[in-house]
Protein backbone atom coordinates (compact mmCIF):
# COMPACT_ATOMS: atom_id res chain seq x y z
CA UNK A 1 0.00 0.00 0.00
CA UNK A 2 1.41 3.51 -0.83
CA UNK A 3 0.84 6.06 2.19
CA UNK A 4 0.99 9.90 2.05
CA UNK A 5 4.59 11.13 3.04
CA UNK A 6 4.27 13.16 6.12
CA UNK A 7 6.40 16.62 5.06
CA UNK A 8 8.50 19.10 7.83
CA UNK A 9 6.54 20.10 10.78
CA UNK A 10 4.65 16.78 11.15
CA UNK A 11 5.20 15.92 14.91
CA UNK A 12 7.11 12.18 14.26
CA UNK A 13 9.23 13.59 11.87
CA UNK A 14 10.97 15.58 14.81
CA UNK A 15 11.42 13.12 17.44
CA UNK A 16 13.49 10.06 17.48
CA UNK A 17 12.21 6.88 16.58
CA UNK A 18 12.43 3.37 18.91
CA UNK A 19 13.80 0.26 18.24
CA UNK A 20 11.76 -2.80 16.62
CA UNK A 21 11.80 -5.77 19.09
CA UNK A 22 11.02 -8.04 16.81
CA UNK A 23 10.75 -8.65 12.72
CA UNK A 24 7.13 -9.66 12.57
CA UNK A 25 4.81 -9.98 9.45
CA UNK A 26 3.21 -7.19 10.11
CA UNK A 27 6.89 -5.21 9.82
CA UNK A 28 7.62 -6.79 7.08
CA UNK A 29 4.57 -5.49 5.16
CA UNK A 30 5.16 -2.24 6.40
CA UNK A 31 8.99 -2.35 4.91
CA UNK A 32 6.92 -3.53 1.56
CA UNK A 33 4.68 -0.41 2.31
CA UNK A 34 7.40 1.65 2.58
CA UNK A 35 9.55 0.74 -0.41
CA UNK A 36 6.37 0.89 -2.52
CA UNK A 37 5.82 4.45 -1.30
CA UNK A 38 8.81 4.88 -2.06
CA UNK A 39 9.11 3.96 -5.38
CA UNK A 40 5.46 5.89 -5.99
CA UNK A 41 7.43 9.16 -4.99
CA UNK A 42 10.58 8.28 -6.96
CA UNK A 43 12.82 8.26 -4.17
CA UNK A 44 15.95 7.02 -3.59
CA UNK A 45 15.18 6.44 0.55
CA UNK A 46 12.34 6.75 3.32
CA UNK A 47 12.12 5.72 6.90
CA UNK A 48 9.46 4.81 8.72
CA UNK A 49 8.60 7.96 10.50
CA UNK A 50 8.12 9.79 6.69
CA UNK A 51 4.87 7.73 6.72
CA UNK A 52 3.83 8.35 10.24
CA UNK A 53 5.34 5.32 11.66
CA UNK A 54 7.41 5.66 15.11
CA UNK A 55 10.08 2.77 14.17
CA UNK A 56 13.57 2.35 13.43
CA UNK A 57 13.38 1.12 9.75
CA UNK A 58 14.70 2.42 6.77
CA UNK A 59 14.95 1.51 3.00
CA UNK A 60 17.23 2.63 0.14
CA UNK A 61 17.43 2.21 -3.44
CA UNK A 62 19.86 4.04 -6.07
CA UNK A 63 18.74 2.65 -8.93
CA UNK A 64 14.61 3.87 -7.73
CA UNK A 65 13.18 0.23 -8.32
CA UNK A 66 15.01 -0.31 -12.09
CA UNK A 67 17.60 -3.14 -10.26
CA UNK A 68 16.39 -5.72 -7.79
CA UNK A 69 19.75 -5.76 -6.08
CA UNK A 70 19.90 -2.37 -5.20
CA UNK A 71 17.42 -2.27 -2.54
CA UNK A 72 18.85 -1.87 0.81
CA UNK A 73 16.51 -2.63 3.84
CA UNK A 74 17.57 -1.98 7.33
CA UNK A 75 16.18 -2.31 10.69
CA UNK A 76 17.17 -1.04 14.09
CA UNK A 77 20.36 0.26 11.56
CA UNK A 78 24.12 1.49 13.56
CA UNK A 79 26.59 3.87 12.04
CA UNK A 80 29.41 1.78 13.08
CA UNK A 81 31.92 3.51 11.51
CA UNK A 82 32.45 6.90 9.44
CA UNK A 83 35.27 8.30 7.31
CA UNK A 84 35.98 11.36 5.11
CA UNK A 85 33.74 14.09 4.50
CA UNK A 86 31.80 14.89 1.20
CA UNK A 87 29.80 17.86 0.41
CA UNK A 88 27.17 17.41 -2.23
CA UNK A 89 23.26 18.80 -3.10
CA UNK A 90 20.71 16.86 -0.63
CA UNK A 91 17.18 16.81 -1.05
CA UNK A 92 14.52 14.56 0.94
CA UNK A 93 10.57 13.40 0.37
CA UNK A 94 9.50 15.58 3.51
CA UNK A 95 11.12 18.93 2.03
CA UNK A 96 9.77 18.81 -1.25
CA UNK A 97 11.52 21.51 -3.49
CA UNK A 98 14.13 22.25 -1.42
CA UNK A 99 17.68 21.24 -1.58
CA UNK A 100 20.62 22.32 0.31
CA UNK A 101 25.34 21.19 0.37
CA UNK A 102 25.45 19.15 3.21
CA UNK A 103 28.72 17.84 4.73
CA UNK A 104 28.48 14.28 5.21
CA UNK A 105 31.19 11.46 5.73
CA UNK A 106 32.34 10.23 2.55
CA UNK A 107 32.29 6.41 3.89
CA UNK A 108 29.70 5.09 6.28
CA UNK A 109 29.29 1.61 7.76
CA UNK A 110 25.96 0.58 8.67
CA UNK A 111 25.20 -2.69 10.61
CA UNK A 112 21.41 -4.01 11.15
CA UNK A 113 18.99 -6.49 10.64
CA UNK A 114 17.27 -7.26 7.11
CA UNK A 115 13.52 -8.15 6.07
CA UNK A 116 14.15 -11.54 7.46
CA UNK A 117 15.62 -10.10 10.48
CA UNK A 118 18.70 -11.45 10.46
CA UNK A 119 21.97 -9.53 10.34
CA UNK A 120 23.76 -7.39 7.70
CA UNK A 121 26.12 -5.02 7.49
CA UNK A 122 27.30 -2.99 4.32
CA UNK A 123 30.13 -1.08 3.86
CA UNK A 124 29.18 2.80 1.80
CA UNK A 125 30.54 5.25 0.03
CA UNK A 126 30.14 8.78 -1.94
CA UNK A 127 25.51 8.81 -2.06
CA UNK A 128 24.96 5.19 -0.77
CA UNK A 129 26.97 6.54 2.43
CA UNK A 130 24.92 9.68 2.04
CA UNK A 131 21.72 8.12 1.82
CA UNK A 132 22.35 5.84 5.25
CA UNK A 133 23.18 8.74 7.04
CA UNK A 134 20.58 10.90 5.49
CA UNK A 135 17.77 7.83 6.63
CA UNK A 136 19.34 7.52 9.98
CA UNK A 137 19.31 11.10 11.05
CA UNK A 138 15.50 10.59 10.18
CA UNK A 139 15.31 7.58 12.83
CA UNK A 140 16.77 10.34 15.21
CA UNK A 141 14.41 13.30 14.18
CA UNK A 142 16.38 15.22 12.19
CA UNK A 143 16.16 16.50 9.07
CA UNK A 144 18.97 17.81 6.38
CA UNK A 145 17.67 21.47 7.07
CA UNK A 146 18.74 20.81 11.22
CA UNK A 147 22.47 20.09 9.62
CA UNK A 148 21.99 24.14 8.31
CA UNK A 149 23.37 27.03 10.22
CA UNK A 150 22.35 30.20 9.79
CA UNK A 151 20.75 31.84 7.27
CA UNK A 152 20.18 28.86 4.40
CA UNK A 153 18.60 27.20 7.86
CA UNK A 154 16.18 30.19 8.64
CA UNK A 155 15.51 30.78 4.64
CA UNK A 156 14.51 27.59 4.03
CA UNK A 157 12.05 27.24 7.44
CA UNK A 158 10.53 30.71 6.48
CA UNK A 159 9.69 29.26 3.01
CA UNK A 160 8.47 26.15 4.92
CA UNK A 161 5.97 28.25 7.19
CA UNK A 162 4.72 30.66 4.60
CA UNK A 163 3.62 27.88 2.52
CA UNK A 164 1.93 26.07 5.82
CA UNK A 165 0.30 29.16 6.20
CA UNK A 166 -1.57 29.57 2.83
CA UNK A 167 -2.04 25.58 2.59
CA UNK A 168 0.38 24.90 -0.11
CA UNK A 169 2.24 22.42 2.26
ZN1 LIG B 1 14.56 12.53 3.96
Amino acid sequence: MIHKILRHGADVLHHPSTLVTNVTPEIQSLIDDMVQTMYSANGIGLAAPQIGVALRIFVVDLSVGQNIDDLIIFVNPILTKKEGTQLEEEGCLSLPGFNSKIIRPEKATVTGLNREGGSHTIEATGLLARAFQHEIDHLDGKLFVDRLKGLQKSLILRRVKKLSRTGKW
